[in-house]
């Protein structure tokens, strides 16, 4: 099976202004207090960086970066979780804001919920741009969601097909392309 990038079902309007209203329910939260937000590598990474930019400057904002493989080059999920970079500093009693691309069985924030937690922060939230309910196999309790999506695969805003369509601006619905019969 591949792909090809199908209809938008986020444009770029739609997303600054879902982003925007993240930021400020985080910035709600955290006034005047420090937090570290931790940006799950690769596909939460322009994600990420337009949700930093939305907390308030009242917020004493560190950035973090983790890099974790649940996929490989596929689609579905392996359950298993492996951490490929990890965060560089201490977090044991700083807030922590985990920001995922998007919530799908559930397997990768589960268990990164999990090695957070044992690092003993003050607190600890998520934050992702998409969740797919009906895909769930474990549950996880997220603060903050940008948008519920239906059973599909979707690509761009750093959410790629084999490392392809990262860059693309809106969220797309990826097009499965039949195989020519015979090939
Ligand atoms: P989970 O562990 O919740 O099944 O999967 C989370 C990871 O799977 C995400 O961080 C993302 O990398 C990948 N993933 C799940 N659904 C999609 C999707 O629709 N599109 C893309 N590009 N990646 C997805
Ligand atoms: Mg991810
Ligand atoms: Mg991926």
């Amino acid at each position: 099976m591949t792909y090809q990038i199908g209809e938008v079902l986020f444009s770029e309007e739609q997303i600054r202004k879902r982003v925007s209203e993240l930021g400020r329910e985080i910035s709600r939260k955290y006034c005047g207090k420090g937090l570290t937000v931790i940006g799950i590598l690769r596909g939460a990474a322009i994600f990420m960086s337009d949700i930093v930019r939305a907390i308030d400057p009242s917020v004493n904002v560190a950035m973090e970066f983790m890099r974790v493989s649940s996929y490989g080059n596929g689609t579905d999920s392996s359950g298993e979780v492996k951490i490929l970079q990890d965060l560089e500093n201490p977090v044991k009693g700083r807030n922590l804001l985990v920001v995922e691309d998007i919530l799908d069985s559930g397997w990768t924030l589960h268990r990164l919920k999990e090695y957070l937690l044992q690092r003993e922060p003050a607190s600890l939230e998520i934050c992702v741009l998409l969740s797919k309910p009906e895909r769930r196999q474990v549950e996880v309790d997220v603060d903050y969601c940008g948008f519920v999506i239906p059973d599909k695969f979707v690509i761009g805003y750093g959410l790629d097909y084999a490392e392809q369509w990262r860059h693309l601006p809106a969220i797309h619905i990826a097009k499965p392309v039949e195989e020519a019969p015979g090939r």
